[in-house]
């Protein structure tokens, strides 16, 4: 059975034109998933009864099956889905005003193994396939439109407005997938979102991101993390096969074809390790020469990690000692750390092993460890 949130739109053209149909009609199809959010050929009225017939025989519309929905206080939700083989990957929506961010998963689990991820410690499992990172947008528009429709009548404003592929998982690691889920969000006979508003993350594999420009190029953000190459390698494995120097150099290369005209660079404040007066300086100077945002992440803490949160003192001296050299710098609010959705602590745990029930018991991060 093919499953045809596999499909981005010029797939599921080709896929028509082997079975002898319209053009228009893969468009049509498309529409139904991805606009209407519809998984029954049955339901998808101007497609003629015998296509229909055939679709249904041949393909399915399958998004990952939901584990568990949690919901924060501060009103992130966090949906558990699974993976197969006892794995399960994680999605946030993150309202804000005037805007709403899915933060997607694009792997069960992660190689590279950056020192302060949780994600990282779980190891990899596999890679995401195109219907397993679209499903996870598919179906939290289905469940978010459904709550919106309970609260709010007349609320048909569009709930997601961004997504960044930020969740668990290297996207550039699992490269032609992620480019398929990205072509979805993008079409207008599927999300039509700008390119502007879907942001890939990564810890800087130097080719992809070349690929990506090429390819399909969305908003970049860099997980950099530390200003110079012994700290980087330390922090993060990767940093020695693409050091710093080719990194900032195939920032400056994306930005020729990048939607926006910086690169945000996400920087995670770990108390005593990243987050001092000269490093601020060196950061200053290393990226110097690229069009850059600094997106400064308050380390979300998870157990055994070793490593702990800069005082917010520390962090507003940083953030100020970036903007005074003129450098944009934010600082991420944490959110969704009740339902431990923040970054870092997407860990996919399905259940409490210690725990007799097969379904789902976990609500923290911290029941897991406990
Ligand atoms: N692999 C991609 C996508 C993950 S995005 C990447 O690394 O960019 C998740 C972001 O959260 C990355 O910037 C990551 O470095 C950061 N992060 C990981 N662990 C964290 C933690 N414990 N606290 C805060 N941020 C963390």
């Amino acid at each position: 059975m093919f499953n045809l949130l596999d499909y981005d739109l010029d797939a599921l053209l080709a896929w028509f034109s082997e079975l002898g149909e319209k053009p228009f009609r893969a468009r049509q199809v498309m529409r139904w998933m991805h606009h209407e959010g519809c998984d029954d050929f049955d339901a998808m009225t101007n497609i003629a009864k015998t296509l229909r017939a055939k679709l249904k025989e041949l393909a399915q519309i399958r998004a990952p099956a939901l584990l568990q929905d949690s919901l924060s206080g501060d009103g992130t939700r966090k949906w558990l889905f699974d993976v197969g083989n006892a794995n399960a990957v994680e999605t946030v929506f993150i309202p804000e005003a005037g805007r709403g961010t899915l933060c997607v998963s694009s792997q069960a689990g992660c190689s590279l193994d950056c020192a302060f991820c949780a994600t990282g410690k779980q190891g990899f499992n596999r890679n995401l396939t195109t219907g397993e990172i679209i499903g996870q947008l598919w179906l939290a528009n289905r469940l978010l439109g459904a709550a919106a429709a309970d609260d709010n009548e007349e609320d048909n404003g569009r709930i997601i407005s961004n997504v960044v592929l930020m969740g668990m998982g290297e996207p550039l690691a699992n490269f032609d997938n992620v480019v398929a889920a990205l072509r979805v969000m993008l079409d207008d006979h599927a999300y039509g979102l700008s390119r502007r508003r879907v942001t890939v993350s990564t810890v800087g594999i130097v080719p992809a991101i070349d690929r990506l420009r090429e390819e399909c190029p969305v908003a970049l953000a860099v997980s950099l993390h530390a200003p110079d190459d012994a700290l980087r390698d330390h922090l993060m494995p990767i940093n020695r096969k693409y050091p710093l120097r080719d990194l900032m150099a195939a920032c400056q290369r994306y930005l020729e074809r990048a939607p926006r005209d910086f690169v945000t660079f996400e920087y995670v404040m770990i108390d005593g390790v990243n987050d001092s007066d000269a490093h601020a300086r060196a950061l200053i100077a290393l990226t110097r020469d690229v069009p850059c945002k600094f997106n400064l992440i308050p380390f979300n803490p998870f157990p055994h990690s070793g490593f702990a949160r800069s005082p917010a003192e520390r962090i507003r001296r940083f953030a100020g000692l970036l903007l005074d050299s003129g450098v944009v710098a934010t600082t991420r609010k944490t959110r969704g750390g009740d339902v431990a959705a923040a970054c870092g602590q997407l860990a996919g745990q399905v259940r409490d092993k210690t725990r007799r029930s097969g379904v789902c018991t976990l609500h923290t991060m911290e029941e897991v460890f406990s």
